[in-house]
């Protein structure tokens, strides 16, 4: 199994995972034609993909979903809440995703769990192939036991460590825009991300992703320092999934 990203943070998001001949894509934040460029960089067109799985309708998880999904004839799956939500509902092919029920996608095992965010129905995923599992984890306000249980012994994580608490504080947010970043259903500072990674049992962990980043609220320096405390390894071991640049394949070997 491995996984790259298209790019994180909160001007677009979309996440690819791939276990032998499949290829997922979670959420897609960007244009179609972004989308099928950001692809390129990664080896792959549209064409090549398994399925598109959402994980909640927010503009920067959904914006590229729609004509994605018609352009190339691709198969959606999404929670029926999310589905609710959609501002273009007209997808060619949409299965349920049920928040306590596997899926299985070629390859992949996939397990949606719930989160705390200010959405409809939003998940998460947890991916297996069999031998390894790869854990995504953005858009969410604060841990919960749900998700310790869903993230426990991942060989690979990919965490948002959205905002460092001091600099959305100080920053030029309105006060009802901070109140709602940083509250239970916002999204997880550096702080939360650290906190929640020293609950979980990494002993496997291969490749530990920092995702989501705020432009304004965080940097990356940060984000590696809260992660890295936490697990007590080195900054530099953490990759970051940047807005631009994503992040270039992981393999989980
Ligand atoms: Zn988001
Ligand atoms: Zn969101």
């Amino acid at each position: 199994m491995r996984f790259a990203s298209l790019g994180s943070g909160s001007r677009g998001n979309a996440t690819l995972v791939e276990a032998g001949a499949t290829l997922v894509l979670v959420d897609c934040g960007f244009s179609c034609r972004e989308t099928e460029r950001r692809l390129a960089r990664l080896g792959y067109s549209p064409a090549d993909l398994s399925a598109l799985l959402v994980t909640h309708e927010h503009g920067d998880h959904v914006r590229g979903i729609p004509l994605l999904a018609r352009k190339y004839e691709l198969p959606v799956w999404m929670t029926r809440g999310t589905l609710r939500m959609l501002p273009d509902g007209d997808l060619p092919v949409v299965h349920p995703v049920e928040l306590h029920s596997d899926i299985s996608i070629g390859s992949l095992r996939v397990r949606p769990f719930a989160v705390p965010h200010d959405a409809r129905e939003p998940c998460q995923f947890v991916f297996e192939d069999g031998a390894h599992r790869f854990g995504m984890l953005t858009d969410t306000g604060r841990m919960t036991p749900h998700i310790l249980e869903c993230l426990d012994a991942c060989d690979a994580l990919l965490l948002e460590c959205n905002h460092d608490v001091e600099l959305l504080a100080a920053g030029s947010y309105s006060a009802a825009l901070k109140q709602r970043v940083g509250g239970p259903l916002g999204h997880l500072s550096n702080a939360q991300a650290g906190s929640l990674l020293s609950q979980l049992d990494t002993s496997r962990l291969q490749h530990l992703v920092a995702a989501h980043l705020s432009d304004k609220n965080n940097r990356p320096a940060l984000a590696q320092a809260a992660l890295a405390t936490a697990l007590d390894c080195e900054p530099d071991w953490i990759a970051i999934a940047d807005q631009e640049e994503g992040l270039d394949w992981r393999a989980i070997a």
